[in-house]
């Protein structure tokens, strides 16, 4: 992408001095680590555990340097021991405090990386809805559920496909915790797309945006009052982040109050939420907030 194309120009706008170096972040591959499936204990305890950093602030999982592959391995049960993700992916999954017995909702779940944190907290008992609108997304989420989970815990997992904005009215007041990881610009995935390149404009954002705070208004519908939601998405967008939550404290005043949440590692404080940003941390972008309904 040259300098002179919107999207440049805008960010700059948005990012000042910082833009070049953000830039040039978003096109580099990002830092991951290997999540230890703690549902699929293998008896060979991998390789990888022994190889790679954990470090104490993101329990079970392992910093994977770059240039080096990941081998998950199978269990006697068949299940994978290792799901290879976004570290701020982690951190924002576990912001959601999930505890055994807790009825969650995973409102926009595929391909199912979170979900997969949330279904590890709910091991003993409890039960979670793995939601997502877009039938193929929702194969890929159930083949990564089948590869993870144990079946007796899978009985306690439901995948749906409803737009998550009628959970609102249909299910309201019944979810103790629910995670939304909405859809988003996700400028790095722009970056690696010329088509997308083409398409983006500061209006599709506007347009993100509104529909966000429209699932958003639809998770606080279907927590229940003293429950918890957590706002995510992967844009460096502060229309689709801070905007987002900022709309909900304003609209909703009397029904919401902000969370204050762990900076984690890498994390930086945005006016609502936490980032992660790929020019100071090597990962995401991701940007999460926590809101419980009074
Ligand atoms: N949480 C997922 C994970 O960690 O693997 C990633 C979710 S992705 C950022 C957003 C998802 O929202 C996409 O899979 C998309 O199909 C889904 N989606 C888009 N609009 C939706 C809607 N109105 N209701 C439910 N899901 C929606």
């Amino acid at each position: 992408m040259n300098t002179s194309h919107p999207f440049y120009l805008h960010f700059q706008k948005v990012y000042g001095d910082r833009w070049p170096a953000l830039f040039e972040a978003l096109q580099k591959k990002e830092q991951q680590v290997a999540r230890k499936n703690l549902l699929a204990v293998s008896e060979d305890e991998g390789k990888v555990w022994k190889k790679f950093v954990e470090k104490s602030e993101l329990p079970n999982c392992y910093w994977v340097p770059e240039n080096e592959s990941v081998q998950t391995q199978r269990n006697s049960d068949e299940l994978l021991d290792i799901y290879v993700m976004d570290p701020a992916s982690v951190m924002v999954a576990r912001a959601l405090d999930v505890h055994d017995g807790d009825r969650v909702l995973d409102m926009c779940a595929a391909p199912g990386g979170k979900s997969l944190v949330l279904i590890e907290a709910l091991s003993n008992s409890g039960e979670i809805f793995c939601n997502d609108l877009s039938p193929e997304r929702r194969e890929r989420l159930k083949k990564v559920i089948q590869q993870y989970v144990p079946r007796t815990i899978r009985d306690r997992v439901w995948v749906t496909g409803k737009d998550g904005v009628q959970f609102g009215l249909k299910e309201a007041e019944s979810f103790d915790r629910v995670l939304l990881d909405a859809p988003c610009s996700g400028e790095r995935h722009i970056l690696e797309n010329t088509e997308a390149q083409e398409q983006w404009s500061p209006r599709r954002t506007e347009h993100l945006a509104s529909r966000q705070y429209s699932l958003l208004a639809a998770a606080l519908l279907a927590v229940k009052p003293g429950g918890r939601i957590v706002y995510s998405t992967c844009s460096i967008s502060p229309d689709e982040n801070d905007g987002v939550i900022k709309k909900l404290l304003k609209k909703k005043k009397d029904a919401v109050r902000l969370v204050q949440a762990d900076l984690g590692v890498g994390g930086e404080r945005t006016e609502f939420g936490v980032a992660y940003m790929p020019d100071t941390c090597g990962f995401g972008p991701l940007y999460f907030s926590i809101i419980e309904k009074t």
